[in-house]
């Protein structure tokens, strides 16, 4: 057993002392970092949060024999006096560097086995026991680092949105399923046999209603919760920062999350403009093939079809006359590449899902990868793309939303390939105007892009049940470095128009009023015009801090197959507890 800390304060953290406070008696309370044991003298890093000093024992037996039994990750204190380091001694790489701490009294805390991992190297781990001892990972700069800048960024939007006249509201965890298109993860009542709360998979409901309510101004820093099939970097709970405002325009939405989002990278010291670029829906998808463009590249699709109505090349002149399209891509710069550059793109495309991607190098005459395709037609092609003798033309073909598409992937391929994104710049764009309904063919019935409480675009009405498919939303995503960072829209706010949509969504009155009855009820008794918006925080914590993945920002992640392999959940319950919640489980 460790001994006690008695009347023992801590009067200074590992990271604080300075030359100013050489003579000082002090008292450090931290882990044992790293142990440099020279024979009569013995030299300690302690570490805490703050940062790491070193302290210091010298000639005293007694002493000396106490500090040799320490080990790293030992729980110490240590009482003794600040002083100078020698010249030759000085760590210019810590902020403590100039000082240590001659001991004069310790005290063995705690032992700690033998850690799996070295916390004072940065040693490369096996994600899986990074998470099975998180505590430990814990301790290292890195998570120590991001898990500081999170609460900095939370602290950062929670001041933010109090200046802004908002206020936070915690809605019930306990709840009723809300459709946010992914699978609910469900509670059983034990009092009420045979019926189940859902986890929300966000507040969208709470707060709406909240805006029928009076509230006026909400926000949320709040945990939701999505059973969704594994994908790489989605975690089964994360955290949102949700956002409702009423009598909000888009607009209104926009001008007061640019400034959030300008602030919280101040925070870690990033400077950003604003505003940001506005792009429609329909836009980004014919010049970046991909609702959520990363316009850090050039890289445009061009439409080039006429130029091959009438090709001698019979593949593109059947594509052409079935309807479909030859659309392509332009590379700056491109014209240099070496074949074997080109075949790796060519190889890229490929994976991607590209029956054949073409070739065209402008110049006197242009050349192609395809023998068949004629001066003139390739002339054309280069005319319509704007490409100059420097650029590579990439051609594909086929319908036309498929091929804009795989273009879209094929440009991020290429510009990743090319290196070609800028790690250090950040380039916003907020995605408008997206189609409010898609078709679900396997279903067979149009489906809510967003959710089904986005309003349509006023000049749309008429068309929601002659042309569902043209019907544009009010919807918009954030959208930073080609990753959505956010989304919202503004709501049906009509208990009407509400109803109009669910008959659209296939939802009868009965099953509506089965899942969003109080909802619906609610929207009768006077709700203003609202709008809002949800961010991803995890994400956005994420880029701050330059992590590629978002379990490195948040303190106890799950695996990407939603296991918790510090805690061991999911987990088998007793029988007793299945029984009370009247359960019985099927292998
Ligand atoms: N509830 C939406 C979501 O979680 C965001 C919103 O419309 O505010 O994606």
């Amino acid at each position: 057993m460790g001994e006690q800390l008695g009347d023992w304060k801590r009067t200074h953290t590992c990271g604080a002392l300075r030359p100013e406070h050489v003579g000082a008696d002090v008292v450090l309370l931290g882990w044992v970092h790293r142990v440099r044991d020279l024979g009569g003298v013995l030299f300690i890093d302690l570490r805490d949060r703050h940062g790491i000093s070193q302290v210091v024992v010298r000639d005293e037996e007694a002493l000396l024999a106490v500090a040799k039994r320490l080990r790293p990750e030992f729980v110490v204190g240590v009482t003794g006096a600040v002083q100078r380091r020698s010249p030759d001694t000085v760590n210019a790489k810590i902020a403590t560097g100039e000082v240590e701490v001659v001991a004069r009294e310790f005290r063995l805390l705690n032992e700690a086995k033998t850690p799996p991992f070295q916390i004072a190297e940065d040693t490369p781990v096996s994600e899986d026991v990074r998470l099975r001892y998180r505590y430990l990972d814990l301790r290292r700069p890195r998570l120590q680092s991001n898990i500081g800048l999170r609460h900095k960024i939370a602290l950062g939007i929670r001041k933010y949105f109090d200046e802004h006249g908002f206020w936070e509201i915690e809605t019930p965890i306990l709840t009723k399923s809300t459709p946010e298109g992914a699978r609910d993860y469900l509670v059983p009542s034990r009092v009420h046999a045979g019926e189940f709360y859902a986890l929300p998979q966000s507040p969208q409901i709470f707060k709406q209603i909240l805006m029928i309510g009076g509230t006026d101004r909400y926000f949320q820093i709040t945990r939701c919760f999505r059973d969704e099939d594994l994908r790489a970097d989605r975690q089964p709970e994360f955290t949102q920062v949700d956002v409702e405002m009423s009598f909000a325009s888009e607009t209104q939405i926009f001008d007061l999350i640019e400034p959030l989002i300008q602030r919280v990278f101040d925070i870690s010291g990033h400077q950003i403009e604003t505003p940001f670029r506005r792009m429609p829906y329909a836009e980004a998808m014919a010049r970046y093939g991909s609702d959520k463009p990363d316009l850090r590249c050039g890289l445009e699709i061009v439409e080039v079809s006429t130029a091959f109505a009438e090709s001698a090349f019979r593949v593109f002149k059947q594509i052409v006359t079935d309807g479909g399209v030859i659309r392509g891509i332009v590379v700056p710069g491109g014209n240099k590449y070496t074949r074997n550059q080109i075949d790796g793109i060519v190889e890229q495309a490929k994976q991607i899902g590209f029956g054949g991607l073409i070739w065209v190098r402008p110049g006197e005459p242009p050349t192609s990868s395809v023998k068949a395709l004629t001066e003139g037609e390739l002339r054309e092609a280069i005319r319509l793309g704007q490409a100059t003798s420097d650029d590579l033309l990439l051609l594909a073909g086929g319908a036309p939303e498929q091929t804009s598409k795989l273009l879209g992937q094929l440009r991020l391929a290429i510009a990743k390939r090319e290196n070609l994104l800028n790690p250090e710049q950040f380039s916003f764009l907020w995605v408008t105007d997206f189609p409010l309904l898609e078709w679900n063919g396997d279903d067979g019935r149009w489906f809510s892009m967003h959710h089904p409480f986005t309003s349509p675009a006023d000049a749309d009405l008429d068309k929601l049940e002659l042309d569902p498919g043209s019907v544009r939303a009010k919807a918009y995503d954030l959208v930073l470095n080609g990753s959505e960072i956010g989304g919202g829209s503004i709501r049906i706010h009509d208990a009407a128009l509400q109803a109009r949509i669910f008959q659209r969504l296939g939802i009868s009155d009965e099953e509506a009023k089965l899942r969003f009855g109080f909802f619906l009820e609610a929207l009768e008794y006077g709700t203003p015009p609202h709008g809002g918006i949800a961010l991803g925080l995890d994400r956005i914590v994420a880029l701050l801090a330059n992590e590629s993945s978002i379990r490195e920002v948040i303190a106890f992640p799950k695996t990407a197959t939603a296991v918790d392999l510090m805690a061991s959940a999911p987990s088998p319950v007793d029988a007793k507890q299945l029984r009370e919640l009247h359960i019985r489980t099927q292998k």
